[in-house]
């Protein structure tokens, strides 16, 4: 069995893919052209944003954002304490604060009550300027950008939408990557939306904004690339898994929903042996993963150890929580309460998702899990 099975999608859209990829090929023209302009535009469509600039991968996405918005030294940057490891790293690495905040139980994103606890410790209790708010949307669910945006409306802050995981998933009938001022995306393999490498994708309606953006990411160029007005970096997606994007975007949203058909059946037979995943009323998650939480960490431990037994693989999504990350430690991270990410790091487990995922294997997975102890 796959923990997510990209071996089975391919199979099924070999003819297409493959005669998209030998395109490239026959073209021999493999950074930018007319595959990444279309994507742009299709992904732009799709997210109903105005701009759509794509880059090298997810982490490159993040960084660039906070580049376009200067943040840098003295800036606080509030980051949810319970992602990967990505969405903190770029803040310290432009020399800002990264200042972790405690998540929600039932939905594992950033919590809003915690986001303005931790903003009113900043300015109470540092010389910090808060600036910018990076909201995950963990696991595929958007987080509570109707809540998110009142505190940051009410203290002045951008929002960064991380949408790596969240691609495809919907707010009422607002898609993932257009609630942010800037959004980001990752077509990492495994990510919602993925193609045959690294990928990255970043989103704003924000004409000045994108225009930095596409600036930042191709040597700080000017006029041209041999024009260089800013110091920038060298993130571009490749043509071939521009190519690549195109052809899976014709079906991403039915594999969305047969996600969210696996989703469903994983909750009916796990309700009440664990806490299964919560998608709040009006949302749609994309299903980056599915992620329960057992009652306490021995039990998680135990079920690991018997699914593995029984060749079923599953993932730790996440281990440790950001505030406890040895490469934050120079970074000043502010002791602020996070004890939600602390009980979930010790007792979340991720099953195999992925819209392949047949019933039998859903009931395979599930009766191991109620027959571990
Ligand atoms: C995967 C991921 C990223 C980084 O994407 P890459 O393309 O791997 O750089 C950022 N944030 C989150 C939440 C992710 O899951």
């Amino acid at each position: 069995m796959e923990f997510r099975d990209l071996k089975k999608q391919y199979q099924i859209h070999k003819k297409e893919i493959d005669s998209a990829i030998q395109d490239v090929l026959l073209n021999a023209n493999f950074i930018g052209g007319n595959r990444v302009e279309q994507l742009e535009s299709e992904l732009s469509k799709y997210t109903n944003v105005k701009h759509c600039v794509t880059c090298a991968n997810g982490t490159d996405a993040l960084q660039l954002a906070l580049m376009a918005w200067n943040i840098g030294k003295g800036d606080a940057v509030f980051v949810p304490d319970f992602t990967f490891f990505s969405s903190g790293e770029v803040v310290p690495l432009l020399g800002a604060t990264p200042v972790f905040v405690d998540i929600e139980e039932d939905t594992y994103n950033l919590s809003p009550a915690s986001l303005e606890a931790a903003i009113q410790y900043v300015l109470e209790r540092t010389n910090l300027k808060p600036k910018v708010v990076i909201a995950v949307d963990l696991f595929g669910q958007p987080a509570d950008f109707n809540q998110i945006r009142l505190i940051a409306d009410k203290y002045n802050l951008l929002i960064l939408e991380d949408g790596a995981q969240g691609f495809g998933g919907k707010i009422g009938d607002k898609r993932a990557c257009s609630f942010g001022d800037i959004a980001t995306t990752s077509f990492f393999p495994a990510k919602p939306l993925g193609c045959y490498g690294d990928g990255g994708a970043i989103f704003t309606d924000n004409d000045e904004w994108a225009d930095l953006l596409r600036s930042y990411c191709v040597h700080g160029k000017g006029t041209d690339k041999y024009d260089n007005v800013r110091i920038g970096m060298n993130s571009r997606l490749d043509t071939i898994q521009a190519a690549i994007l195109l052809e899976k975007m014709k079906f991403f949203d039915k594999e969305i929903e047969m996600c969210n058909q696996v989703a469903e059946e994983y909750t009916r037979c796990l309700r009440g042996e664990a806490r299964v995943p919560v998608v709040k009323v009006g949302m749609t998650s994309s299903w980056a993963q599915y992620t329960i939480c057992f009652y306490n960490n021995k039990e998680r431990e135990q079920a690991i150890k018997f699914l593995k037994r029984n060749d079923i693989p599953t993932a730790v999504y996440y281990r440790k929580p950001m505030h406890r990350q040895e490469a934050f430690k120079g970074s000043r991270v502010i002791e602020l309460d996070y004890a939600v990410t602390e009980k979930i790091c010790d007792c979340c487990l991720s099953l195999p998702m992925h819209p392949y995922l047949g019933m039998n294997s859903i009931r395979e997975i599930t009766d191991m899990i109620l027959k571990k102890d």
